[in-house]
Parts: C-alpha cells; sequence; structure tokens
C-alpha cells in the first residue's frame, strides 16, 4: 500500500490532470511515461540490490536507496549479520569441538557404510597410521592391511576387541572396537592397551618362572620320596645322604618363598611403615658376622664405617645390604676380598659392597635387577641363589629414594653402591 502511495500516486496524479486539461492522449502518455520511470529506478535499484547482496558491506553500510527500497536494504543487512553471526558462532564450536576430540587420548575414526574414512581425530592418526586430509574417504581395510581386520570389521558385534600391534611403533599394542553410529557408519575406537599387555605379559612369565623354580627342586625331592616308599634296601649311609639333599631342596623352596614373599609385601606398599635413625656402626656389625658365617673362612673380609646414622627402615635396609653382601661372598671364589663401606660423598649417603669376584659381563648390567635374571644361572644355584635377591634390592632402594651403581669387570670384581639423598641423612652441624 505504502510502495502504491509513493510510487504511483506521483505518476496518477499528473496524468489525470493533463488528461482533463489537454484530453484523455496527454493523460495516457503521462501515465505511461512515469510508469517507464518508475521501471527503470525499480530496475536500478534490483541491480543495486543484486550487486550489494553478491558483496554485501561487512562493514554494516547498506546502500543509500531511501524509502521502502532503503527499509528493504536496512532489513536485509540486519539477517546478513545474524546468519554471519551465527555462523561464526557455529565455526567456533564445531573447532573447539574438533580440539576436544584431538585432546582424546583414544582413536576415533568415523567410517561410512562402505567403511570409507569420513573423519578421524589426532590419536587415530598415531594408533592406525591414517592421516587427513589425504585419506579422506579412504577404505579402512586398505589402510590397515591386517589378518583378520576385515573379518572383524564385517562383524564386530559381540566379539572382543581387535588387537593391534602397531607397524609404525612397534612395541605398541591396540585394541580397536567397532561400534554402530545411526543406520549405516561405524565409530572405530582404538585404545592404547601396551601397559596392560606388558603387566600382563610380565605376570605370565612371573607365573612361569616361580614354576619353574619350584619345579627342580620338587622333582628332586619327590624322586627320593620314591626310593624311600617303594621298599628297596637302603643303606643307613644313603639314607642320610638322600635326606641332606631333600633338606637342601626344601632349603631352597624355602629361600624362593620367603623372597617372593618379602617381594610381595615390598610391592602392596609404597613407602615403608616407618622410619628412623639408623645408626649405620651396629648394622654394618651384624652385616660383617653374617657375611662371616656364609663365608666360613673362605674370604678376606673387612668393614668400614664412616658416615653417620641414615634415615630409613632398619629392616628394609638390612635386607638390601644383606642381599648386596651375601652376593659379594657367592660370587667371589675362595681366597677373594670383600670390603664392605659406609660413607658420604657429595653430600650423599653412599653404602658399598667390593669384591674381587668373578665380575660380571657389561651387556647383563642393565638387566641385573630383574626378577630370576641371572649371568650364569649354574653357579647362583649352586650357592642357594633364587634370582630374586637384587629385585629386593632395588625395590627397597627405591622406597628410600637411593639409587643403585654397579661397576664390575669380568674376572676382576665388582662393586655395587646405593646412593642415598642428602635428606636422609642427619643436618650438617
Ligand atoms: P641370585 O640369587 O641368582 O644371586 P640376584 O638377583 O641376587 O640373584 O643376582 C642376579 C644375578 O646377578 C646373579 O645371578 C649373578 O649372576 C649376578 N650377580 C649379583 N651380584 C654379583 C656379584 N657380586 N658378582 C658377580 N655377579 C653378581
Amino acid at each position: 500500500m505504502k510502495i502504491l502511495l509513493s510510487g504511483v500516486l506521483p505518476i496518477v496524479a499528473p496524468a489525470l490532470l493533463l488528461g482533463l486539461i489537454h484530453g484523455a492522449a496527454w493523460g495516457w502518455a503521462t501515465a505511461a511515461l512515469g510508469l517507464l520511470l518508475i521501471v527503470l529506478m525499480q530496475t536500478r535499484r534490483l541491480t543495486v540490490l543484486a550487486a550489494w547482496l553478491d558483496a554485501p558491506d561487512r562493514a554494516g553500510s547498506v546502500p543509500d536507496a531511501g524509502g521502502t527500497w532503503g527499509e528493504v536494504f536496512t532489513r536485509l543487512s540486519r539477517r546478513l549479520h545474524h546468519d554471519a553471526r551465527r555462523v561464526e558462532e557455529v565455526e567456533a564450536e564445531l573447532q573447539s569441538f574438533r580440539e576436544a576430540m584431538d585432546a582424546v587420548p583414544d582413536g576415533l575414526v568415523i567410517l561410512d557404510a562402505s567403511h570409507q574414512i569420513q573423519w578421524s581425530n589426532r590419536a587415530a592418526g598415531e594408533h592406525l597410521s591414517i592421516r587427513l586430509p589425504r585419506d579422506d574417504g579412504a577404505i579402512i581395510e586398505q589402510l590397515v592391511r591386517l589378518p583378520g581386520f576385515a573379518d572383524y570389521l564385517g562383524n564386530p558385534d559381540g566379539q572382543a576387541p581387535f588387537i593391534l600391534r602397531s607397524k609404525a611403533a612397534r612395541s605398541r599394542v591396540y585394541a580397536i572396537r567397532a561400534v554402530p553410529l545411526g543406520k549405516h557408519k561405524q565409530l572405530l575406537v582404538s585404545l592404547d592397551v601396551t601397559d596392560a599387555h606388558r603387566v600382563e605379559a610380565m605376570r605370565s612369565t612371573f607365573v612361569a618362572n616361580v614354576s619353574h623354580e619350584l619345579r627342580t627342586p620338587l622333582t628332586v625331592v619327590s624322586g627320593f620320596l620314591e626310593h624311600f616308599t617303594d621298599g628297596g634296601v637302603m643303606s643307613a649311609e644313603q639314607r642320610l645322604y638322600f635326606a641332606r639333599i631333600m633338606s637342601d631342596q626344601t632349603k631352597r623352596m624355602l629361600s624362593l618363598v620367603d623372597d617372593l614373599l618379602t617381594l610381595s609385601r615390598l610391592e602392596a606398599e609404597d613407602a615403608p611403615a616407618s622410619e628412623e635413625e639408623v645408626e649405620m656402626d651396629p648394622l654394618l656389625a651384624q652385616l660383617l658376622s653374617e657375611a662371616q658365617s656364609l663365608s666360613e673362612g673362605r674370604h678376606g673380609i673387612q668393614i668400614l664405617c664412616h658416615g653417620p646414622a641414615l634415615r630409613g627402615n632398619r629392616k628394609e635396609l638390612h635386607s638390601a645390604f644383606g642381599n648386596l653382601v651375601s652376593n659379594a661372598i657367592r660370587y667371589t671364589p675362595a681366597g677373594g676380598e670383600i670390603r664392605i663401606e659406609w660413607g658420604t660423598r657429595d653430600r650423599l649417603g653412599v653404602f658399598s659392597v667390593q669384591d674381587s669376584g668373578v665380575g660380571i659381563p657389561a651387556e647383563h648390567l642393565p638387566r641385573l635387577t630383574e626378577r630370576f635374571y641371572r649371568v650364569d644361572r649354574g653357579r647362583s644355584r649352586e650357592t642357594g641363589g633364587t634370582g630374586l635377591g637384587l629385585a629386593i634390592v632395588k625395590h627397597i632402594l627405591l622406597r628410600h629414594q637411593a639409587a643403585l651403581l654397579i661397576e664390575s669387570r669380568v674376572g676382576e670384581g665388582s662393586t655395587f653402591r646405593a646412593e642415598f639423598p642428602a635428606w636422609r641423612l642427619p643436618p650438617l652441624a
């Protein structure tokens, strides 16, 4: 109505007037001219509108059109600005969603009905070597070419996750699960299960080791027991001989079980139950007397104590130091020298056991504290070793924030050194 009044009235009125004064022809001619003018003006404004819509002014200014067209431009401009702001908000939300998905440590991949990759996050890149946009639209089975993977994807319901050992990072293990997404899509979720696998592998190796360690003495004992029970004739000497061997094997099993219990106790708690100022003179004297009884006079043993008291758990420290001393005696042939020392160096408390024994080849040093790791299996067994001594030492030292350092030369001897932090020593006077 407004357009009609403002646009058509200024033409109709003069046309009517001229028609009345000069005749109908003049009236129609004026009306036609006026309409032509209107059409030209509207066309020009439409052209301006089209040009502006192609490149709307972001700064917010609208073409100067005036009147009804001005209002149309202003309304359109407002709507365009509102839409542009909404698009920016949605883009920002999408970006923060992408960042959140990239921060997820699990790999996520969206597959369409034909298993083409539609989207994946950063972890999926590491786990499955997917690189976007390079692999956008690629079929996942062609990227992850592992036996069984395609079968799993074809029918993942009710199956255990697919286990993938990464080619790129050989030591990593991933569990992949496929879950339905909407009607036709799938979401692949990959989880890094390397640590769980390592623990599981360690557990089964440990069980196998313990069983093996127990099996040997048990076989010996059961073999001799059969001799006793099958009623065969046996001299008193033979009986004594068998009984002695069975007693040795039983002691071996007992010390294995003792060491296993000690290890499991140490692993159950992070820190010693109690700590005190441990006077080192009496502890070293006790170690000396135990060493002498184990050596039975075959070694020269000396102790040197020139350090202060040590803050820690006496029982645990005694167990760790005792293991080092017993190793020194067991791996040093008769006539060798053993030196047990406590002192300080660079504000650290240092307990060391030096022997002139068989020594250890350098390649074994990094693995010595692993459970059941032995350089010379035969010698360890002969001398009553369980293969757990240094694992116990390492645990106890860790609980006392101490480091274990080993130096050794084959045929010349070894030095095992435990270094305790300064705060475990009394403050300097
Ligand atoms: P084991 O009961 O077999 O002695 P440990 O854990 O105490 O077990 O020691 C692991 C291995 O380290 C031993 O089997 C031995 O080969 C080596 N070892 C430990 N201490 C010494 C040492 N003082 N001299 C030479 N070899 C040693």
